[in-house]
């Protein structure tokens, strides 16, 4: 399958500054040599808890910020986002979109949702006044809102039907690829399976590839194509959704597939929930060896001695862990 979107060691590390001359005395390595492939019309899981590095990874795919190092290759072109200026990018940048985490802060308050989704339109002079508006309409038909909405202001809307706004906008432009930062996890969980189904509609509808950023597997669960798990910046296990739910390699994926509710009571009472001790170590100052070992139940000593990164193989399956050979975890 052709691949839509190529990353290769991708690196962001934010300086440490010290002292009145601002001397840099280290660096946060939020993202630390991370590389995966999107291929045309899947959905890329990218999932672990706060300050792993996804929602950097993915600002950095954006241009939002600039990588440390590394290519983001988009296309067939294979165009190499990381070496082009703003101005050179600005072509590119309609063909891969973002929605944001927080539809209540991500909208601008002072502008009808008409003006907030033809922004795109305006800002890249894509079609004139008439025709910007009926894509408007078709779009907040496409996210199952009204005609009518085009003239009243994000306040007077749920957080859901918010989100659905910021969706409309991230079409607006007719996008192949969209990276979806944790999308409805500031939404109630009775909403929740209402955006993933509209963003699974779309998807089918116009034909898009997304990057779904996620902090646990159960969001991700029914609409990834496959999964990329990160802990402190790197990938540490990558692989097709179902083998990642049900034969994890890595006691990371592991402990984040044990807290994914399953609906029959029976079988979560069979289960065994992993609680990770501590929170995720500081990523300027990372532990020796596997960067898991402080937390991992299986460690041993050669955990705390080697580091290890994730190869991708051939088949696009890897897992850094020094144990993925021995050890039997327990999936779905
Ligand atoms: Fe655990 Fe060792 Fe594997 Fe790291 S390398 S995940 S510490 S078993």
């Amino acid at each position: 399958m052709e691949k839509i979107l190529q990353v290769r060691n991708l690196k962001k590390y934010f300086p440490i500054r010290r002292g009145i001359l601002q001397k840099q005395i280290g660096s946060v390595k939020a993202v630390d040599g991370v590389s995966f492939d999107v291929h045309r019309g899947e959905t890329l899981g990218l999932v672990g808890e706060s300050g792993c590095g996804k929602t950097t990874t993915g600002r950095c795919l954006m241009r939002l910020i600039d990588p440390t190092d590394g290519e983001v290759l988009f296309g067939e072109e294979q165009i190499d986002f990381c070496k082009l200026t703003q101005v050179e990018l600005k072509p590119y940048r309609r063909r891969m979109q973002m929605i944001f985490q927080d539809p209540y802060s991500s909208l601008n308050p002072r502008m009808t949702v008409g003006d907030i989704i033809a922004e795109p339109l305006y800002v890249n002079q894509v079609l004139n006044k008439s025709e910007t508006e009926d894509r408007v309409v078709n779009l907040l038909d496409s996210v199952g809102l009204q005609k009518d909405d085009i003239r009243r202001y994000p306040h007077a809307f749920s957080g859901g039907q918010r989100q659905r706004i910021g969706i409309a906008r991230a079409l607006a432009l007719q996008p192949e690829l969209i990276i979806a930062d944790e999308p409805v996890s500031a939404l109630d969980v009775s909403i929740q399976a209402q955006i993933l189904n509209l963003l699974e509609e779309l998807k089918e509808k116009f034909q898009l590839s997304y990057i779904f950023i996620a902090h646990d597997l159960s969001v991700i669960e029914h609409i990834s194509d496959r999964i990329a798990v990160m802990y402190l910046g790197r990938i540490v296990e990558t692989n097709v959704a179902h083998e990642i739910y049900h034969y994890p390699k890595h006691p990371y994926t592991e402990a984040l597939i044990s807290a994914v509710p399953m609906p029959d009571p029976k079988i979560q009472k069979g289960r065994k929930r992993i609680r990770l001790e501590g929170d995720v170590p500081d990523p300027s100052s990372p532990p020796l060896g596997c960067h898991f070992h402080p937390r991992c139940g299986y460690a041993v000593d050669v955990c705390a001695q080697e580091d290890l990164r994730l190869e991708l193989t051939t088949s696009e399956s890897g897992v850094a862990c020094h144990r993925r050979d021995e050890l039997s975890l327990q999936g779905i």
